[in-house]
């Protein structure tokens, strides 16, 4: 599409080269995620054959399970330009001004972290999503006097993954709100087997669905996990992928047979060993690692509460009795976690 605008205001460190690659380019080149996919054909479908703007959506799910993906596509299928700005950079209203004013008529601003925007921030934003315009105070005191402008009608695509950290007028202001899962090991040994297609991997099926096993059902990680691969079989000169190879590879990452690396097992062995199995508070467990609760939150604990490995009480984190067994099958946690 030439009226595409290649999202160049994120940061590149964020978009490698090779995840641009082996990023989908289209709606109908995604994987998984039918029933969302569904519904959101159905919105851009409407809005094109009506001449208009597209309603503003939520995506919400942890990280890697296609948030941005999705948001990159829908301006594809619309036929217009996207903008990508991350909450986390817009620190006042004149943060977003550029992005609201630079909009073009149906385009597309994606706001990526959108929870982590400040509440005036958010709060400037609320007439700009209801009435395309801004509110725009000049002056101090009572010389202040607010002057109206008018947007370009615009659809803004908000991505989370605290969906619990959105509050209540803003979630009300997307028309769409849709709740991205983890995939199934099917879906990932697709994702797989297509991006071994685009990295020029000749691969077997069982090799895929091994990967896509120890992928705890994200397409991110199975991605980087397929990279790896490729480098580990490139180093050691084998010619093509086995199920072998994929093993020792990732067992060298200390990735196990659940697709937990080492620090979702230090995770796991904090609250073991230092608490006793819990419950225990997330900052606790934080400080003990060294490590952010936000971090822990948001990439460790959804997939480790959904394999049921850990629940989380009134009282704090408790480790499962499954949580327990698996520590105990799995290779320790590697030497890079020597704090235990
Ligand atoms: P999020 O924004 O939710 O953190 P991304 O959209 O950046 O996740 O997805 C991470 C990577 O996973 C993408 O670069 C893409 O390669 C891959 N990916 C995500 N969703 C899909 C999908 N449905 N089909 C194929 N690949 C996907």
């Amino acid at each position: 599409m030439t009226s595409f605008r290649e999202p160049s205001l994120q940061a590149p460190e964020e978009q490698p080269p090779e995840d641009r690659a082996l990023r989908p380019q289209r709606m109908a080149e995604m994987v998984g995620q039918r029933a969302v996919y569904e519904r959101l054909e159905i919105a851009i479908d409407a809005a094109r054959k009506r001449g208009e703007t597209l309603g503003h959506i939520l995506l919400d799910g942890p990280p890697g399970l296609g948030k941005t993906t999705f948001a990159t596509c829908i301006p594809r299928e619309l036929g217009t330009t996207l903008q990508i700005a991350s909450g986390a950079a817009l620190a006042a209203p004149k943060d977003l001004l550029p992005y609201l004013t630079n909009a073009a008529e149906g385009s597309v601003l994606f706001i990526d972290e959108i929870h982590r925007m400040p509440i005036a921030v958010e709060e400037f934003l609320y007439p700009a999503m209801e009435d395309f315009r801004i509110d725009i105070t000049l002056g101090d005191g009572v010389a202040a006097r607010t002057i109206n402008m008018p947007l370009r009608p615009f659809t803004l695509v908000g991505a989370t993954t605290r969906a619990g950290l959105i509050s209540a007028p803003m979630r009300d202001r997307f028309v769409i709100r849709e709740h991205l899962d983890y995939y199934s090991p099917e879906e990932l040994a697709e994702i797989v087997r297509r991006s071994a297609v685009k990295l020029q991997m000749p691969m077997d099926d069982v090799s895929a669905d091994e990967i896509a096993r120890r992928s705890r059902g994200t397409p991110r990680l199975a991605n980087n996990r397929l990279r790896w691969i490729r480098d580990f079989s490139t180093s050691r000169a084998e010619r093509a992928i086995d199920v072998g190879i994929v093993r020792s590879a990732l067992e060298m990452q200390g990735i196990d047979e659940l697709g937990l690396d080492g620090f979702d097992r230090k995770y796991l062995e904090t609250i073991h060993r230092v608490f006793a199995g819990g419950p225990v508070g997330i900052e606790a467990i934080a400080h003990t690692m060294s490590s952010a609760a936000d971090t822990l939150e948001d990439d460790v604990e959804p997939f480790l509460l959904r394999c049921e490995l850990v629940i989380r009480t009134p009282r704090g984190r408790k480790i499962t009795p499954k949580g327990e067994d698996h520590l105990g099958a799995a290779p320790p946690s590697g030497r890079q976690n020597t704090l235990f």
